[in-house]
């Protein structure tokens, strides 16, 4: 936690200070940083993988890549792919859902 220190006679100063347990402290540390990241301050740009049943996210940088890896990137052409020659059926990932 920044604590501003402004004693007389002296400059302002931060300082941090930490007030709880180091867990908190840890867990304080990740959001702050992935506050960073998706408000895109980190100079990252933060992308959902749109493969079906991915969850992960990737930086898209200046590339126009669709999927956080090539193993998702495959999945994703297949299921493609398959969509294209069985347009009736539900697609397996979706059969679940019934
Ligand atoms: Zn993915």
């Amino acid at each position: 936690m920044p604590l501003l220190c402004w004693a007389p006679g002296e400059r302002p100063a931060v300082r941090h200070w930490c007030t709880t347990t180091p867990v908190v402290a840890a867990q304080a540390e990740i959001a702050h940083a992935l506050i960073g990241l998706l408000a895109g301050s980190s100079g990252v740009e933060p992308a959902p993988c749109t493969a079906p049943g991915c969850v992960f996210f990737f930086d898209r940088g200046r590339s126009r890549r669709q999927w956080c890896s090539t193993g998702c990137g495959n999945r994703a052409r297949a299921a493609r792919h398959y969509a294209r020659h069985h347009p009736a059926e539900l697609h397996p990932a979706d059969r679940h859902a019934e």
